[in-house]
């Protein structure tokens, strides 16, 4: 028998430890091995990895990613009514689960973690966003993760990936794009979720490329990028008038007309506009 198989059902999980999901925590837990394990293969071969885990909530994700291999597991959950749960399945894969109870956005889990790491979460949604944005802007790149696998409302998720002229586009596609490679790997609907959430959603997988797609200073790229978005519906001449006396000039030199709006501007344009700003 392995050690999955003697944990207890999640259902029973979460009812012997009276785990009644809160939505303030952004709690909607899956608690359908099969999918579990499934996510968990889309994270590619962890049995060389450690994996850091955020919000394991009651265990289905934490289960997939031992049952598949993973070296070690860390995971950072906020909600102490989860630790006894997540206790039991500590047991069961004795040396492997290293729990932390806290804020993830308050915890470096960087002196718990042995490279090469991957990171693999159904992520709360009202942090999700915020632990992406960190993870793909570290000062120095490549970055401590080798992946990430990641669950996000749908609406998210087609951010991340989006391509130029579509609506989607704009600051996170950017950011996902010009230093990693970003596919969605899976579409969940509401009723995959216990609560199920009013909106579907999907698993995008992302692996940290060892050099930026195009040259580009990281802080003036992400300046650029911000500002041409924030006005999303302005002439970029307009909306980088603050970046340059001569925004023109440069949008001319970086081959953007100064009538373009953003959301026309693929990725190599916009890196190609901040090499200009920095001479
Ligand atoms: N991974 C579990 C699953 O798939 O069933 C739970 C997912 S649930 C969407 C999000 C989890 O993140 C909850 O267990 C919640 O308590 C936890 N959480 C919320 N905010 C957190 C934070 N700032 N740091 C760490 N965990 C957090």
């Amino acid at each position: 028998m392995s050690a999955i198989d003697t944990l207890p059902p999640l259902r029973e999980v979460i009812a012997s430890h009276q785990l009644s999901a809160r939505k303030s925590l952004g709690q909607n837990f899956l608690l359908d091995l099969n999918l579990t394990a499934k996510i968990a293969r889309q994270a590619g071969t962890l049995s060389e990895c450690d994996v850091l885990e955020i919000g394991p909530g009651p265990g289905g994700l934490t289960r997939g990613l031992l049952a598949e291999g993973a070296r070690r597991v860390l995971a950072i959950e906020k909600d102490p009514r989860c630790l006894p749960a997540l206790a039991e399945i500590a047991a069961a894969y004795p040396g492997r689960l290293e729990v932390i109870n806290g804020d993830a956005l308050e915890i470096d889990p960087l002196a718990h973690l042995r490279p090469p790491i991957r990171i693999a979460a159904n992520l709360p949604y009202n942090v999700g966003t915020e632990l992406l944005v960190r993870w793909l802007t570290p000062r120095d790149w490549p970055p401590f993760w080798q992946s990430l696998t990641l669950m996000f409302q749908r609406e998210v998720a087609e951010r991340i990936v989006a391509k130029p002229g579509t609506k989607a586009y704009g600051r996170l596609a950017l950011l996902a794009q010009w230093r990693a490679e970003a596919r969605i790997v899976m579409s969940l609907p509401p009723e995959a979720f216990t609560p199920p959430p009013k909106v579907s959603s999907a698993v995008v997988h992302l692996t940290a490329l060892p050099e930026p797609r195009f040259p580009a200073d990281a802080a003036i790229l992400s300046r650029v990028v911000a500002a041409a978005f924030n006005q999303r519906r302005k002439m970029l001449r307009a909306a980088l008038k603050g970046q340059a006396p001569d925004i023109e000039d440069r949008l001319i030199s970086a081959g953007i007309k100064p009538t373009e709006r953003a959301e026309q501007v693929p990725l190599e344009a916009f890196c190609a506009l901040a090499r200009e700003l920095e001479r």
